[in-house]
Parts: structure tokens; C-alpha cells; sequence
């Protein structure tokens, strides 16, 4: 038997005193951000009325390594964190492979995912600004819930547009905000100019994520002491979630684990860049060998199918233009049951790294993805999230591989979430009734014909 524990924990003092910024690593940085009327690079004195004034200065920073936790954010995250880093006994038992399987596990807060990790982050900086709220969309409602959290943690008011297909999916989501004081309008609305515009257009519609940010980023501008947040996609978003990957080279090292194969899901890319940050350093520098592997939805496959190029990160178009990959700003996915993995494009740092070659993608179609889910829960017990179980579908296919080959490879990936939230999509898998569109080439492609030009 050997000596590793089932969950490696580390103790309070270790958990992580700075965030760590893989930009500083990167040879080439990821493109910056421009503006969408001029097509300069967006500088801190553009980017001023929708975001807060540190988190553009964490934005626009390619260089400092690390970034010191303050204090009230330290003593938020001790609340919940450092997260444990669980070895899958059960699993590689029940499926017989000599691989090591290991998982970071986020689902341990209210908010039951890793965006609290950047929600806290987002709200001090808002609240030490003097601002009186932040506005900001949710997709499946995992952010808009750990937003929630930390503002009413800060006393700030918190206005939440929801893609309306997961407001009426996912009524309890909504509860749980409202509990913790959030206003939460279903998007589009007819409470703003773009919303109205998008309703026009698409009577109907279920809404999307680039539609619910565009809502969002109206009201902060056009509310004095507001600014919007954004749970994914950004640089700073990864520079806050770099505490997961902090936390697991630091579990790992207690036992000299060196990982072979890290897996996370991607939408917009927080959790998988927070999880590789120091790995992907090392593997930079020459230092780790290890195979980096991002997963999607097959019915929302921006990298293995979109095209990396300047895009608009919201239907209204309002917002800066972001290289990366991406399947168009009017790309609307199919309403599959991973919301929080629908956006139509990817985080720049990411794109950069994939289009390095430093790091791979693959999509998944869902059923194959709940199946993975179930089989996982029965012998680990957790019930994961949609969107993490698109991980825990490729890391079982990676061990299954190893149960070929013999070869016992040390998998590690990220469990971002629980899915108490996401039954409706379990009771339809348990139905037969779980559909796995995926979009044609000429869907593709009519959206990429909307892609800026310039
Ligand atoms: C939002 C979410 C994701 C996807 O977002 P990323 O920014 O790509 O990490 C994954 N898992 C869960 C549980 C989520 O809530």
C-alpha cells in the first residue's frame, strides 16, 4: 500500500500568500485587448468606467510575477480553502488501471464552484474603490452565485443578468442569489437598450452569455458608482483562480508527485489557467514534461474547432476586442446542460498557450460526459458539476489508456463543482432524453463571417 493519503491537505498557513501571474512566463504574451471603436490597445484610462481601477491594472500587467493576497481576501478564502486534493482510489479501482488519479476539488463553498475564488477577489477590489455595486451576467449561475457571496461578505449591491434559458432551468440558482441579496433579471430584458435591440432580432431567444454581458456592461456605464465584473475569460480571472494550481503543485510536492497528464474543463478558461499556472511555468522553462489538456463541449468547441482572431467578447458589441479562440460573438450554442462551458470564445492566455503548442484541447459530446459523471460519483461519492465532469470524462479515458499500456501516468485534473444544481440535466440522461447537437461546419461558418474585420 502506499503512503499517500486519500485527500492531501494542506494546513492554513500554507495556503498560497500570493497570486501567481503566468503571463510573466509566457515568451509570447497573449494579444491585448483593443478598442473596438479605434482598434488601439485598450488603456487603463479606456478600460476606467467598466472595470475597477486595481483589477485593470492586474489586467493590463504582463510582467510582475506575483501579487500579494490582501489581507480581507486572505481571511475570505481561509473560510473555505486551501481545497483538498483528492486521490481517486475508489475510481482507479473500480476501473482497474494502474494510473494515479488525483482531483482538485472546488465544490467545497455555498457557491459550490471555483468562482468564488475570483468573486472575493472582484468584490474587495469594488468595495475598497468606494464603488456602491458591481453588475455582472451568469451563464448556468455558478458566478452570479459566488458573486452574490461576496458582496453581500463586502455590503455591496450585486445586479446579476441570467441567460434566460437557465433562469427558468434553474430556479433554486436564482433563490440562492436572492438570499444573499443579488437582483437577478432574466437576458435579454427590457430593461436595457441592448437587451431590447437583441429581442428585436432574435425574438425568443434563450440568451447567451455574450448577450447577458452586454446587458450587464450598459447598466454599470450608465450608473454612477458602478462597475461591471466578469467571472471568466480575463487575465485577471486567471491571475485570482492561480490559487487552485498553486495549492496542487504544493500538495503534490508533499508527496514528490510529478503529474503526467493535467485535465481541466474549459469555457471560459478561469479554472483550467488558475489550475496550470506553475505547471505551465515549469513546462516553459524546460523543467515539466507534462501533457496539458484543455476539454469542451462538442456543441461549443471554440478551441478545437473556432478560429483564433480578434472577436467581440459580447453580442451587443460593446465590449474591447480579445484575440483568442473563438466561434463568433453571434455564435448562440445549443442550450446544453454545461451553461458555465457556453461562451462563445476563450481567454487570451490560453489561446496564446494552445496556439504555442504548449498545451492541447479536446471537445466531448454530453452524453458520453454524464456517463463519466455517474460512473465517478458511484465510487467516489462526490456529485460533480456538468461542467466539471467533462474533465473527469477525459481523465477516465486517459486511465483507461493506461490500463492498456500498463503505464501508471499520474492524471490530475480538475473537479471545479458540485452539481446539486444541475438534476434537471441528470433526470433527462436518466430519461434518454439528453440530446448531443453539435454545430455544422456551415453554422461555423456563418458565424465567422461575422468576425470583425480590419
Ligand atoms: C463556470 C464553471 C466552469 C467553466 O468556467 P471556466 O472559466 O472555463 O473555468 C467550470 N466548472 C464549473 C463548476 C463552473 O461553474
Amino acid at each position: 500500500m502506499e503512503n499517500i493519503p486519500y485527500k492531501i491537505y494542506l494546513t492554513e498557513d500554507e495556503l498560497p500568500k500570493a497570486w501567481y501571474n503566468l503571463r510573466s512566463a509566457m515568451k509570447t504574451k497573449p494579444a491585448p485587448l483593443l478598442n473596438p471603436g479605434t482598434h488601439e490597445p485598450m488603456s487603463a484610462a479606456d478600460l476606467a468606467p467598466v472595470f475597477c481601477d486595481e483589477l485593470i491594472a492586474q489586467e493590463l500587467d504582463n510582467d510582475t510575477p506575483y501579487f500579494e493576497i490582501p489581507k480581507e481576501i486572505y481571511d475570505f478564502y481561509k473560510m473555505y480553502r486551501p481545497s483538498p486534493l483528492v486521490r481517486a482510489y475508489c475510481l482507479e479501482k473500480a476501473m482497474d488501471t494502474p494510473a494515479h488519479i488525483y482531483y482538485k476539488f472546488e465544490g467545497n463553498n455555498t457557491s459550490g464552484s471555483h468562482k468564488l475564488n475570483s468573486a472575493i477577489a472582484q468584490a474587495y477590489y469594488a468595495k475598497k474603490q468606494g464603488l456602491k455595486g458591481v453588475t455582472t451576467e451568469t451563464g448556468a449561475g455558478q458566478w452570479g452565485t459566488a458573486l452574490s457571496m461576496a458582496c453581500s461578505y463586502f455590503q455591496l449591491d450585486c445586479k446579476v443578468f441570467m441567460v434566460k434559458v437557465s433562469y427558468e432551468q434553474k430556479p433554486f440558482r436564482r433563490e440562492v442569489m436572492r438570499v444573499y441579496g443579488a437582483d437577478v433579471t432574466p437576458s435579454p430584458s427590457e430593461t436595457t437598450n441592448v437587451g431590447k435591440k437583441i429581442l428585436e432580432a432574435h425574438p425568443g431567444t434563450t440568451g447567451s452569455l455574450g448577450c447577458a454581458i452586454s446587458e450587464a456592461v450598459e447598466v454599470a456605464v450608465s450608473n454612477p458608482g458602478y462597475r461591471y465584473v466578469l467571472g471568466s475569460v480575463l487575465n485577471q480571472v486567471l491571475l485570482h483562480q492561480s490559487v487552485i494550481g498553486l495549492e496542487t503543485e504544493a500538495a503534490l510536492k508533499k508527496y514528490d508527485i510529478v503529474p503526467d497528464i493535467i485535465i481541466g474543463c474549459a469555457g471560459g478558461g478561469s479554472n483550467l489557467g488558475g489550475l496550470i499556472s506553475p505547471f505551465m511555468r515549469d513546462k516553459i522553462e524546460g523543467k515539466l514534461n507534462a501533457r496539458i489538456v484543455a476539454v469542451e463541449p462538442a456543441s461549443c468547441p471554440s478551441f478545437t474547432r473556432g478560429v483564433y482572431a480578434y472577436d467581440f467578447c459580447d453580442t451587443g458589441m460593446v465590449c474591447p476586442l480579445a484575440k483568442m479562440y473563438t466561434l463568433g460573438s453571434n455564435f448562440i450554442p445549443a442550450p446544453n446542460h454545461a451553461g458555465g462551458l457556453r461562451y462563445h470564445g476563450m481567454s487570451p492566455v490560453l489561446s496564446q498557450l494552445y496556439d504555442d503548442g504548449l498545451m492541447e484541447a479536446v471537445s466531448v459530446p454530453q452524453t458520453e460526459v454524464f456517463k463519466a459523471a455517474e460512473a465517478f460519483a458511484r465510487v467516489e461519492g462526490i456529485l460533480p458539476a456538468p461542467e466539471s465532469s467533462h474533465a473527469i470524462k477525459v481523465a477516465m479515458d486517459e486511465a483507461a489508456k493506461c490500463r492498456e499500456t500498463g503505464e501508471a501516468k499520474n492524471i490530475v485534473f480538475g473537479l471545479t463543482g458540485t452539481g446539486y444544481f444541475d438534476l434537471v440535466a441528470y433526470e433527462k440522461f436518466h430519461n434518454g432524453v439528453m440530446d448531443d447537437y453539435i454545430p455544422t461546419d456551415a453554422e461555423l461558418q456563418a458565424s465567422f463571417d461575422g468576425l470583425p474585420k480590419f
